[in-house]
């Protein structure tokens, strides 16, 4: 059986479940890079441009990781996802990057996603990158039409407020995402921010989400929003925001702000991250203005400590338990 590796970073966390059963419909058997990990983090910082974000300098971790597990990897070229939006540039010179970096790679399924005009330019990324795998047609147009139904599954439990966790990512099938994407209990809520591949990757965020939810906090973010409220959020913008990210970033501070059971905004960026600065200081603009609740804005790299992390996520929420207690 061959055996597709697919990097555990960046799209990862917002696409798995597509490219997975899109590859195991083909009778792929696909295979994950471990869990970022002390070892992950610094071949990725040895072998990245110094100038790369850390989600960036991480994906060559992840691909060396699986270099020689598998027969090819899954190496996306990721233009747009979304009508007239654009992904950070970084994501489109990222196969560029991996293949000059010097890894020994095996065979690379390569791909060009460019919805930017064109919706249907996926049917022909999807045959595209099923011709790895086989001649035939319509059977990769099934496994790509089965995978679809499976992704929308996801995001319409992720919209209705389920929470993502990497375990449930990672053993996703529509039973076990119904099973373990469970709804949150009406506790104090606390919105996060910030791109999936930051805030799901439990070595990155320092297990922010958990150490939240151990403080006892139901932790809510952008991916919990659902697209309409996005849209007409974002549009308060006086121009366009053409990033799809930094869209539902914006999209979702505006809709928590509005919210009476959001007590507090944590975002969190990636340290030289242009789309990131951008939307930071528009989310933390607002904020300022609206003055509804505690905020709290973190950078991470590769240099970033659990102990200032923790510090500061203590004082956040003090001061949020704090507010609570003069409410009552
Ligand atoms: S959006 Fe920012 S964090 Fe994400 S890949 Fe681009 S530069 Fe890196």
């Amino acid at each position: 059986m061959i055996t597709v590796g697919i990097p555990r970073a960046l799209f990862y966390y917002y696409y798995f479940p597509l490219w997975k059963d899109f590859f195991q419909n083909l009778g792929v058997k696909v295979v994950l890079s471990s869990p970022t990990n002390k070892n992950i983090v610094n071949n990725g910082v040895a072998m990245a441009v110094d100038e790369a974000c850390l989600p960036v300098k991480l994906y060559y971790g992840h691909v060396l990781d699986l270099a020689d597990k598998v027969d090819a990897i899954f190496l996306p070229r990721l233009v747009s996802t979304a009508h007239k939006e654009f992904i950070c540039p970084k994501f489109m010179g990222l196969p560029d990057m991996i293949k000059s970096s010097g890894i020994k790679l095996p065979e690379l399924i390569e791909v060009n996603i460019d919805l930017s005009r064109n919706k249907r330019a996926m049917r022909k990324a999807a045959l595209e990158m099923g011709k790895h795998i086989t001649g035939n047609t319509i059977r990769i147009l099934k496994a790509w039409n089965l995978a679809v139904i499976s992704q929308r599954q996801f995001e319409h439990i992720q919209r209705s407020g389920g929470q993502l966790t990497p375990q449930a990512l990672e053993l996703w099938t529509e039973e076990t995402g119904n099973a373990t994407l469970g709804m949150q209990q009406e506790i104090p809520k606390v919105a996060l921010l910030g791109h999936g591949y930051n805030l799901y990757d439990r070595y990155v965020s320092m297990d922010i989400i958990h150490k939240l939810q151990k403080m006892g906090a139901e932790v809510i973010t952008a991916e919990n929003v659902p697209d309409s409220i996005i849209e007409e959020e974002a549009a308060r913008l006086p121009k366009r925001m053409f990033w799809t990210l930094g869209k539902r970033q914006i999209g979702a501070a505006f809709h928590f702000l509005k919210r009476p059971d959001v007590k507090g905004l944590i975002h969190i960026a990636s340290f030289g991250c242009g789309p990131d600065s951008l939307v930071g200081e528009l989310i933390e603009r607002h904020m300022r203005r609206a003055k509804t609740m505690p905020f709290l804005f973190l950078t991470i790299d590769e240099h970033t400590g659990q102990a200032g992390i923790v510090t500061r996520l203590e004082a956040f929420w003090d001061m949020i338990e704090w507010r609570n207690a003069q409410c009552q």
